[in-house]
């Protein structure tokens, strides 16, 4: 199946894809609106739209986004990102109604890998645990013993014993840079983002001869030729707290784009360079997925309560185990 396929599949209902917005309304006023009137909490990643960023009610990424779905007491959770991250909110919270503004807004990365692969990997390696990125399906989910985030992943996988066998799915580039940075010898499942493996170590090279004071900043899912030049590697929170603390003024930044919108507000004056990858005829460092949200489409999101993320109770109740041990064993990281 085509990742275009897949996500298709999900579609419960295309009849939503034709809804239309009456002429002449304030998107912004109407979602407010609707916002207090059916008690929805909006989240949303930092890749998503600047728009969609500044009307949300938290932002954040995945391991904080999976912590306020689980505290949230609003009746609709409207998750602007892509499918694995409101099918991680749905299996926190059951009873609640979990929306989407997209449902075709997959992940490459997750789309790399099935339950049914890992199954099979995980019989050539009987005494292994399965610790997945939290960038998973469901299925995948509820095959695994520990969901990880690039936030908690090091520590995380520091804190199991040294002797265990351990297979990490589905990011091979953030599998490597746990291994190097843990001494560890993971078996790795072969997945990989297609934005941050878009990143031109070259044209990379160039900023940084064009801008000498600037420091390369980069997020542990892009290849190792560009971590092994990055003056300072981290999660999605921690590249945007490495950017507002560090004394210097200018950065060149291999993650996803939408990142700067937050970065330059709490970074304001600092000059933000985004990295450049190896098409210079696309915008290859935005999430195509991630910007298929839209205001409008968040509008009639709310509006319809369409489309809404549903889900297996079997599998949902096996993936939720390794996404409560994740919570658990990650209360010490902020
Ligand atoms: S940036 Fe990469 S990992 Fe994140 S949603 Fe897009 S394809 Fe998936």
């Amino acid at each position: 199946m085509t990742l275009l396929e897949k996500a298709i599949d999900r579609l419960p209902d295309k009849g939503y894809l034709n809804l239309e917005i009456p002429k002449g309304i304030n998107l912004v006023e109407e979602i407010n609106r609707m916002r207090k009137e059916k008690n929805a909490i909006i989240l949303a990643h930092y890749y998503q739209t600047g728009d969609i960023q500044d009307i949300s009610d938290f932002l954040g990424d995945s391991l904080q986004l999976a912590r306020a779905a689980e505290k949230t007491d609003a009746d609709m959770i409207v998750f602007c990102g892509v499918h694995f991250m409101a099918e991680t909110a749905k299996i926190l919270n059951p009873t609640k109604k979990v929306v989407l503004p997209d449902l075709l807004a997959g992940c490459s990365l997750a789309d790399s890998c099935s339950g049914e692969g890992l199954r099979e990997l995980k019989k050539k390696h009987p005494n292994a645990i399965v610790v997945s990125y939290i960038n998973c399906d469901s299925s995948v989910k509820a095959e695994s013993d520990i969901i990880v985030t690039s936030s908690n992943a090091e520590h995380i996988i520091n804190s199991l014993p040294k002797e265990q066998e351990i297979i990490f799915a589905p990011d091979r580039n953030l599998g490597r840079y746990i291994n190097q940075v843990t001494g560890r010898n993971m078996i790795l499942w072969d997945g990989a983002c297609i934005v941050h493996e878009a990143f031109s170590l070259e044209r990379i090279a160039q900023q940084m001869l064009d801008h000498p004071k600037a420091k390369l900043i980069a997020h542990p899912e892009a290849q190792k030729p560009v971590l092994q030049v990055a003056h300072y590697i981290g999660s999605t929170a921690n590249l945007l707290n490495y950017v507002a603390n560090d004394d210097s003024q200018e950065f060149i930044v291999a993650t996803e784009e939408g990142i700067l919108h937050e970065m330059r507000k709490r970074a304001p004056g600092k000059i933000l360079i985004p990295a450049l990858t190896i098409d210079d005829t696309c915008n290859c460092s935005e999430c195509h997925f991630m910007k298929l949200n839209t205001m409008a489409k968040l509008y009639l999101c709310m509006k319809y309560e369409l489309p809404e993320i549903l889900m297996d109770e079997e599998i949902r109740l096996k993936a939720l185990r390794p996404i409560n041990k994740m919570l658990e064993m990650s209360k010490a990281i902020k």
